[in-house]
């Protein structure tokens, strides 16, 4: 059971290993936090200062989620920008991008100042996307160029998929300039043909209706060969299948300008989880066979996928209680997006039998990966800056459970699992998690 509190006057962090995913060099040391700020550590009072153990522990900038969901407005029963940023914290998290997939979607530049207002104070940094299209409605784009000067980092109609190309191919074009990335949730609606798990031999056995990888397969290229053609910046959330993964690796090597996302429930969960028809393992898109589990692995040992992200979708008790067909799509993640990511990643390795990554690599596909793609700058781990850290004991087991969530919402299979890694401080604008 951990704690969210005020971050105390004087932090002493004793006896971890600093690594710094910005030059990927560790070095043993203390580091020291005063009144919010890394200083060395002759700077505080000793005696006066709240100590962090962090033998054995890496102490690393603040993890960043370029795919979260925090329902407001519209959805506060299910997470708010303020209940959402605690789970944020608790994960490790320092930052989180929102989706607009709220009530009203965010459209336009006052939504966008909305959402920056409101995570004013907040234990994290809130980085709101703008919708591609207006009411997400998939046909008129909605006001890119305004949202962009409001301080929207991306562009995504994320929940809804992009049917119409030529409006997707619009979108890249027109944003071409801004740098910033179009997230295109990639699913075939007539290919998906309402299935709600993967189709396969297990979803005809269970009489549930399939959704097949050619569905977001067959998207992703569509994406893809219209990035290229309008020279727009497109990234691909939560890959899934196998297909997929090919595919961002083939036009990366033909120098397309795109990247693309994992989320840890894809790296660690299959459509196993759906057979005892558990609504929190509902997705989408959906946990797909262990071979497209092994792909996505691979798609982010070998770099093919540049980041992990937590596609954090809460939902109410009363929604996910209906059955698998009524209940929504998606699974809280941020609480065990850490757990889970490197517990798979460190063992895992590639499915041709090299090793897995190492804690340091896993950190980037949370730091440095996730930055890049939003083209945000790290804070530098150096004296006079804000502290925005995490310190985490990367051989520690532990078993996820409701204690460990801060989330509104309950939604994930994921409990009663055990992880490798676990998150045991984080500070970040004025606050701190710790898992004492
Ligand atoms: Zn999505
Ligand atoms: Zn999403």
């Amino acid at each position: 059971m951990g704690t969210i509190a005020a971050l105390p006057g004087e932090v002493l962090i004793k006896g971890g290993t600093l690594y710094d995913p910005t030059t990927r060099k560790s070095r043993r040391m203390d580091i020291a936090v005063k009144n919010g700020l890394l200083v060395e550590p002759a700077g505080i009072r000793s005696g006066g200062a709240e100590v962090i153990d962090a033998r054995g522990c890496i102490v690393t900038h603040g993890f960043i989620d370029i795919h979260g969901h925090f329902r407001e407005p519209g959805r506060e029963d299910k997470e708010t920008l303020a209940t959402g940023s605690r789970a944020a914290l608790a994960g490790g998290f320092s930052r989180v991008c929102v989706m607009p997939n709220t009530d009203p979607p965010i459209d336009g530049p006052e939504g966008v100042s909305f959402i920056l207002e409101r995570s004013e104070g907040l234990p994290v940094a809130i980085y709101p996307i703008g919708a591609v299209t207006r009411g997400q409605g998939g046909e008129d784009l909605a006001e890119l160029l305004e949202m962009r000067a409001a301080g929207a980092v991306a562009f995504s109609d994320d929940g809804v998929p992009i049917q119409d190309g030529q409006v997707l191919r619009r979108a890249l074009y027109y944003t071409r300039d801004l740098g910033v990335p179009i997230i295109n949730h990639a699913e075939d609606e007539h290919l998906r043909a309402g299935g709600i798990m993967n189709e396969s031999a297990l979803s005809t056995r269970l009489g549930l209706p399939g959704n097949p990888a050619l569905a977001e397969a067959a998207m992703v290229y569509r994406d893809l060969l219209l990035a290229e053609d309008a020279g727009g910046r497109l990234h691909v959330p939560h890959v899934s299948t196998a297909l997929a993964v090919d595919l961002v690796r083939r036009f990366k090597e033909r120098g397309t300008a795109i990247t693309a996302e994992a989320t840890p429930h894809h790296l660690g969960l299959t459509e196993e989880a759906v057979r005892d028809f558990n609504t929190h393992a509902k997705v989408a898109p959906p946990l797909r066979s262990e071979e497209d589990r092994q792909a996505v692995v691979d798609g982010l040992v070998d770099g093919t996928l540049d980041c992990i992200a937590t596609d954090h979708a809460p939902h109410t008790v009363e929604e996910k209680e209906q059955d698998m067909y009524r209940a929504p799509f998606g699974m809280i993640g941020l609480e065990s997006a850490f757990g889970m990511a490197h517990t798979i990643l460190r063992k895992a390795g590639l499915s041709g039998g090299q090793t897995g990554l190492s804690t340091e690599q896993v950190l980037d596909l949370l730091t440095t990966g996730p930055a890049r793609v939003m083209g945000l700058e790290l804070t530098p781990l150096e004296p006079g800056q804000p502290a925005e850290l995490v310190v985490l004991a990367p051989d520690e087991e532990w078993t996820f459970t409701r204690d460990d969530i801060y989330s509104r919402s309950r939604n994930t299979p994921m409990l009663g699992l055990t992880f490798t890694g676990r998150v045991r401080a984080t500070i970040s604008r004025g606050s701190w998690f710790t898992s004492r």
